[in-house]
């Protein structure tokens, strides 16, 4: 794995260090240079600035506001407001450059529903129709109707967002946020927390792979797959490993006519189109915890399960080559597959933010404030998110979402 050269950091201590400058990373560094302008020194540690291997980058990038918890509609209702309003958001940090736009693709998501699973699908749609979400329930035949190419004969219906769900630029997003927050004081580092110092109950200094000692305020664990090594230097310990995923792209012999959502099957195989192309995807038969740097392929994946089950529901996919693959690692929480956001109980200045498993680039805007106002008021200011706090993880009580993909 290349790493950047590292470098050492302009100061001896911070108030805020922040582990970690990606997507989850860089929103908590933007919104706290916003709230808190040169009143605080901000570091942002990261051990290899050109993302390769990060979560952020080998996402998928898709929002959706089809959950079961409306406290995850509510996260990615932000998200959109943040995604459509982002070129004017970050205009005063891109002086005389076109400032990014994340290229929102508001294709909606198709979440395929069996006969049996109806009952539980419409009391999802109405959960979310009544924050504001603009799904519908489609029985099969207008399903067919709206999606000729869709195989509906071995399904009760699907929900299907039609709007504010879609995709967007992962890394348009972590450069906009990492931009704004530069220029607005926070500093970046390129080098890696090898070691936390502890004392009464707090995080007092952070080592650095380069030697140096750093002294801390607050310490914000958002080192995505990696943050139970960060948790560890602590003396912590979070549920979070890093979960393999392959993704493929692929073209079709046959294209398939109109605006293509993101189709999420009954095998819990997705498929959106690309461009011309399609993007697809599963979790793997044997999923569990990897090795923090093994992102070997399995491309027996798509040939065995992604393959049949794509040809199934859309039976156009009859002709497909795969054009292009790569393995991400999903920062999976083994508990609930949720975020943890928030302080230790314990050692008091430790912030958590990250176990988002595959959602956590949708909910970085919303999980960026909400740590910013709990490091700078002590408490939540707009959207509560107390549900995702460490607390749950010794009391064994997961955080209950239905719509994990
Ligand atoms: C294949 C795939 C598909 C996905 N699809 C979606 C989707 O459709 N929608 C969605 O919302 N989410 C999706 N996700 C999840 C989403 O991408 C992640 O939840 C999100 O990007 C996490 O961002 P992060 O900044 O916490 O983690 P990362 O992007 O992994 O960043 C963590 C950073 O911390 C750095 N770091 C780690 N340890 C240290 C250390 N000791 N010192 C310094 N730096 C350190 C790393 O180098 C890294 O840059 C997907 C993920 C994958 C892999």
């Amino acid at each position: 794995m290349a790493i950047p050269p590292y470098k050492t950091p302009a100061r001896a201590g911070y108030d805020i260090v922040i582990v970690g400058g990606a997507a989850v990373g860089s929103s908590i560094a933007y919104w706290l240079s916003q709230a808190l302008g040169a009143s605080a020194s901000i570091l942002v540690v990261e051990r290899d600035s050109s993302y390769e291997f990060s979560s952020t980058a080998l996402s998928t990038s898709a929002i959706r506001q089809q959950y079961s918890n409306p406290i995850n509609v509510k996260i990615s209702q932000f998200g959109v407001e943040i995604i459509r309003g982002f070129p004017e958001r970050m205009a005063p940090f891109f002086k005389g450059e076109p400032a990014p736009d994340l290229g929102f693709r508001e294709h909606g998501y198709l979440y395929c529903c069996s006969p049996e699973g109806v009952e539980a699908a419409r009391a999802r749609v109405d959960l979310q129709r009544s924050l504001g979400a603009h799904t519908v329930f489609l029985e099969p035949g207008p399903l067919k109707e709206r999606f000729p190419w869709l195989n509906v004969e071995d399904l009760g219906g699907g929900s299907w967002g039609s709007q504010e769900e879609g995709w967007f630029d992962s890394m348009g997003l972590l450069n906009g946020f990492r931009r704004a927050a530069r220029a607005s004081g926070v500093e970046y580092v390129d080098n890696a927390v090898t070691g936390l110092d502890v004392a009464g109950g707090k995080v007092v200094a952070a080592k650095l792979a380069t030697g140096q000692t750093i002294s801390s305020g607050t310490l914000v664990d958002a080192a995505g797959p990696r943050a139970q090594q960060v948790a560890a230097m602590a003396g912590l310990s979070i549920p979070v490993a890093p979960y393999k995923r392959y993704s493929f792209v692929f073209s079709s012999a046959t294209p398939i006519p109109g605006r293509m959502p993101n189709v999420i099957d009954l095998s819990g195989t997705f498929v959106r189109s690309e461009g011309e192309l399609f993007l697809t995807g599963n979790t793997p038969l044997d999923d569990g915890p990897a090795d923090y740097d093994d992102f070997e392929m399995h491309h027996e994946e798509f040939d065995e399960r992604i393959w049949p089950a794509l040809w199934h529901r859309i039976p156009a996919f009859d002709a497909l080559r795969v054009q292009a693959s790569w393995t991400g690692h999903y920062e999976y929480n083994m508990l609930d597959h949720n975020g943890i956001v928030g302080f230790h109980p314990e050692v008091t200045n430790f912030m958590f933010a990250n176990g988002f498993s595959g959602h956590g680039l949708q909910q970085s805007p919303a999980v960026g404030r909400a740590v910013s106002e709990l490091i700078v008021h002590g408490a939540f200011q707009t959207l509560d998110l107390s549900p995702f706090g460490y607390e749950r993880i010794p009391r064994n009580e997961p955080f209950l979402e239905e719509a994990v993909i």
